[in-house]
């Protein structure tokens, strides 16, 4: 007999481009129970972004102003901006009794498991570096600096993935997505 599942902190990051956001929106649609944070950012917000929605978007000063305050779970210098999870809303999810999914970079979910020992890290990869080049391109919202950084990035990114408890190859989206539920089902029910 199966026993009770139970609320969950999941960790998701992999290079720009792996097609974490497009997973998860799937992933979101076949458990809307998930709890969703918003993070802060400090970069600039693309075309269709809404402030409040996609992330808090601040200024520099106003972002370092609240890291002084101890406002964020965990923050991180990612491809030149700042990017963080604020705690109260991580802390206010879990104690709901709601399993939440952060989608955060490589440094940013090892600093997650220093204060939530029991959050699960799942690292979603490209079939192979020129495929997330074809995806980075595809997707459009780079500029050639951007993308060239995200790219440099990468490399770099996979090397921490041997930290993570789970890798999902994101070849085929719907194989990707179901892998992500069952990851995450797993891990309630330990
Ligand atoms: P990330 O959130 O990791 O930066 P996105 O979800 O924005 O990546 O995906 C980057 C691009 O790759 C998007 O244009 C998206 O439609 C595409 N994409 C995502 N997953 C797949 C897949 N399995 N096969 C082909 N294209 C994909
Ligand atoms: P993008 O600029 O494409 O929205 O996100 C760039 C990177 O920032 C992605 O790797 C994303 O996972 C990461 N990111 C988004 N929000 C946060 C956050 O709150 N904290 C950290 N550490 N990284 C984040």
């Amino acid at each position: 007999m199966e026993g009770k599942p139970r609320a969950r902190l999941f960790v998701v990051s992999g290079p720009s481009g792996a097609g974490k956001g497009t997973v998860l929106s799937k992933v979101r649609e076949l458990r809307p129970d998930l709890g969703l944070t918003v993070s802060a950012t400090t970069r600039e917000p693309r075309a269709g972004e809404v402030d409040g929605v996609s992330y808090h978007f601040l200024s520099e000063a106003e972002f370092r102003q609240r890291i002084a305050q101890g406002e964020f779970l965990e923050w991180a210098d990612v491809h030149g901006h700042l990017y963080g999870t604020l705690r109260k809303d991580v802390d206010t999810l879990l104690a709901a009794g709601s399993s939440l999914v952060l989608e955060i970079d490589v440094q940013g979910a090892l600093n997650v498991r220093e204060s939530y020992p029991e959050a699960v890290l799942v690292f979603i990869a490209p079939p192979s570096m020129e495929e997330l080049e074809r995806r980075l391109r595809m997707r459009g919202s780079e500029t050639k600096e951007s993308m060239a950084l995200r790219l440099a990035d990468a490399a770099h990114e996979f090397e921490l993935a041997k930290n993570y408890d789970v890798v999902i190859t994101n070849d085929d989206l719907d194989r990707a997505v179901s892998e992500l539920i069952k990851t995450i089902r797993l891990f309630e029910m330990k």
